[in-house]
């Protein structure tokens, strides 16, 4: 049985400093930079990779992990690297980002020069799941991270992502659902949905794109040693996901504390 133990208190610790960075000196720092189609997350570590600060903004700057606005991208991180450096003290010089898996050839060069033209001196660009991986520590299982667009499925045996897969299937779909339920906006939706508070509400009506989620991971694992699903990015917030999902797939099912950091913290530590 997968410990959740370690990733969950790399995690907390993040989410503290987003609070209150630590201003204890070092002698380098080392960022990771996720750029997500709804959200853009900078996590800073020390020279002995502990988090010390972080910042995030909700952005629309990529779209299903393609830069849709490259000034708006560019713009942004260099924002939130200025946030951090004035609470720090500190200039931020060394920075990695990731690619959504597949789309490195496409897309690797915009997101090097995003990196590159707000400041940071760019050491590593990696895909998702092997940067959700340095945390989650999976030998044999399931990366599942459920975005807006889409829902990316990676197979990882003994240690290595062999299996990449993406399916148009996410939170913006869930959306959609709550906006046509509640007779409100997409905009109104989303903010109903992000809201901890309606997930118990929400769960009944969202249950069938819940489903329509597992089957894709069914679809996609078959044929492959899966011994558990982790789930990260955005969607995995929703409370319960986990257990529609482990009940439809039949297969354990395991969700960090705040399954939104651990891909940016993963790319921090590569860095
Ligand atoms: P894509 O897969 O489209 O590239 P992404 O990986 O950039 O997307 P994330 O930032 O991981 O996307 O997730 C975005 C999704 O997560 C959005 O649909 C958003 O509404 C949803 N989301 C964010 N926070 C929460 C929350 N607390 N509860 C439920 N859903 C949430």
């Amino acid at each position: 049985k997968h410990s959740m133990k370690t990733c969950n208190q790399f995690v907390a610790a993040f989410e503290e400093v987003i609070k209150k960075p630590k201003k204890k000196r070092s002698k380098t720092y080392y960022t990771g930079i996720d750029l997500g189609t709804a959200c853009v997350v900078l996590a800073v570590l020390d020279e002995n990779h502990v988090p010390v600060a972080g910042a995030y903004r909700y952005a629309d700057v990529v779209r299903d992990g393609m830069v849709i606005d490259y000034i708006g991208a560019v713009e942004l991180v260099r924002e939130l690297k200025e946030e951090i450096e004035q609470t720090l003290k500190t200039e931020l010089v060394y920075a990695a980002a990731s690619l959504p898996p597949g789309t490195d050839e496409l897309d690797g060069g915009v997101i090097k020069n995003v990196v590159q033209s707000a400041g940071f001196e760019l050491t590593n660009l990696l895909d998702e799941p092997t940067a959700a991986n340095q945390l989650l520590e999976i030998t044999d299982g399931a990366v599942v991270d459920i975005g807006g667009g889409t829902t990316g499925i990676s197979i990882v045996e003994n240690g290595q992502v062999v299996k990449v897969a993406d399916e148009a299937t996410g939170g913006t779909h869930l959306s959609l659902v709550i906006a046509g339920a509640y007779k409100l906006t997409f905009e109104a939706a989303e903010k109903y949905k992000r809201n901890g508070k309606n997930h118990d509400e929400l769960l009944t009506s969202l249950k069938p794109v819940i489903e329509k989620i597992s089957s894709i991971i069914i679809q996609q694992t078959q044929g492959y040693k899966v011994e558990g699903i982790y789930l990260v990015g955005g969607t995995a917030c929703l409370k319960n996901i986990e257990t529609i999902i482990e009940k439809t797939t039949g297969i354990p099912t395991y969700k960090p504390m705040n399954p939104m950091f651990v891909t940016p913290l993963g790319i921090a530590m590569s860095c």
